[in-house]
């Protein structure tokens, strides 16, 4: 047996080998379950825009995407990212998955979403997700948490600092570097209330952008947190007890919310919202039952709610927004598994208005029928 730093000295070597001028390109998709899952093809060179890149196909069966009698699924590139990993020209390629018979599969919501994006796009609708994270050893014990025991009670962690109070912070700064190097707009991280677990911040991206920074995102986390033997999970209580929930906020702002006198355009969108709470929670995540509690900094699922500055509502609207009268508001309802393109898809659909041929509650009854 050869030890792990010898390992890594004999891989470094065939990593420096010239790739004749071959790009690797590694298609990513979301699955079944709201994984990520990828494989890799050979490029003869790099694509300059998106349509260079050639459509491909997994076995959906395996993945429980589609039929055995009819397995092919098909991966239709949307947008590319610099490979923090491979390095080099090498890409890494986000797809949407198709049916043999030309429909979106069942988990592509991407589809729906951008249609709503494209028809709504004269309004430049920013979001600006934070994705909550927590990290879980092999044996799936939360990460660094003592065994058969558990750590002191929440409170010197959020953000915290120093031995006992922060774990996996190089995990976490691998991931950000790799974010960047991919050119993902990330804009942050922090530790949170819970010990072990994360937060980073993507935005502010335009559109249907949004959705596909924060599945890249997740993907390069992911990545990054298998090289360090360690699980991510994205639920939205992953345990029980006097611990905090992981969310999904989502930041929004449309181009007038942004200008002099956007607070009017922001308290119509949250008329709007109040309107359809229930159809948002709908699509704001699984489980999220057990987060949306009215403790621990959430608002409870029954009543929509909001307010400057206060994080027990279902949207804040930022004390600085406030004073200056413009800028964006916060909701805070959406759960850390979220699909992205289903809430900015809805959140579009609710503040700027619904379109004839896309509607996000059609993409959710496909995904969860059967
Ligand atoms: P919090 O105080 O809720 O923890 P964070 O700093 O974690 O806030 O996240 C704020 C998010 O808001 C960031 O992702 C940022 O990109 C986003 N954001 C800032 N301005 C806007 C805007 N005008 N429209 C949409 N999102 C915005
Ligand atoms: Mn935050
Ligand atoms: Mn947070
Ligand atoms: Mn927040």
């Amino acid at each position: 047996m050869v030890s792990i730093t010898e390992q890594t000295a004999i891989l470094a070597k065939y990593l420096d080998l010239n790739q004749n001028g071959k790009v690797l390109a590694e298609y990513v998709w979301i699955d079944a379950e709201g994984n990520t899952r990828s494989k890799c093809k050979t490029l003869n060179k790099k694509p300059s825009t998106v349509d260079d890149l050639p459509e491909w196909n997994f076995d959906g069966s395996s993945t429980g995407q589609a039929p055995g009698h009819d397995s092919d699924v098909y991966l239709r590139p949307v947008a590319f990212y610099n490979d923090p990993f491979r390095k080099g020209d090498n890409i890494i390629v986000l797809t949407e998955c198709w049916n043999n018979d030309g429909t979106p599969n069942k988990f592509n919501h991407r589809h729906e979403c951008a249609k709503l994006m494209k028809a709504h796009a004269d309004e430049e609708v920013w979001f600006g997700l934070e994705q909550e994270y927590t990290l879980f050893d092999q044996y799936d014990q939360p990460y660094a948490w003592p065994k058969g025991g558990f750590p002191a009670p929440q409170g010197p962690y959020y953000c915290g600092v120093g031995t006992g109070k922060v774990y996996a912070r190089d995990v976490i700064e691998a991931h950000y570097r790799a974010c960047l190097h991919a050119g993902v707009e990330i804009s942050g991280i922090n530790a949170e209330v819970m010990p072990s677990q994360w937060e980073f911040q993507v935005g502010p991206c335009e559109g249907i952008n949004m959705g596909d920074e924060l599945w890249i995102a997740r993907y390069l986390l992911q990545r990054v947190a298998e090289e360090f033997g360690v699980k991510i999970s994205f639920h939205p209580k992953p345990l029980k007890g006097d611990w905090n929930g992981a969310g999904c906020h989502t930041n929004v702002s449309t181009k007038s919310m942004r200008a002099p006198g956007g607070m009017k355009d922001i308290e119509s969108a949250l008329s709007k919202l109040a309107k359809r709470h229930k159809e948002h929670l709908l699509l704001y995540g699984a489980d999220n039952d057990m987060r949306l509690t009215g403790r621990h900094e959430t608002a409870s699922m029954e009543a929509f709610s909001s307010g400057v500055a206060n994080r027990g509502a279902s949207v804040r609207i930022p004390r600085s927004v406030a004073k200056e009268g413009f800028g964006y508001f916060e909701d805070r309802r959406p759960a850390s598994n979220i699909d992205p393109y289903l809430v900015t898809g809805i959140m579009v659909e609710t503040i700027c208005g619904s379109i004839p041929d896309a509607d996000m509650f059609k993409e959710y009854a496909r995904e969860t029928s059967d």
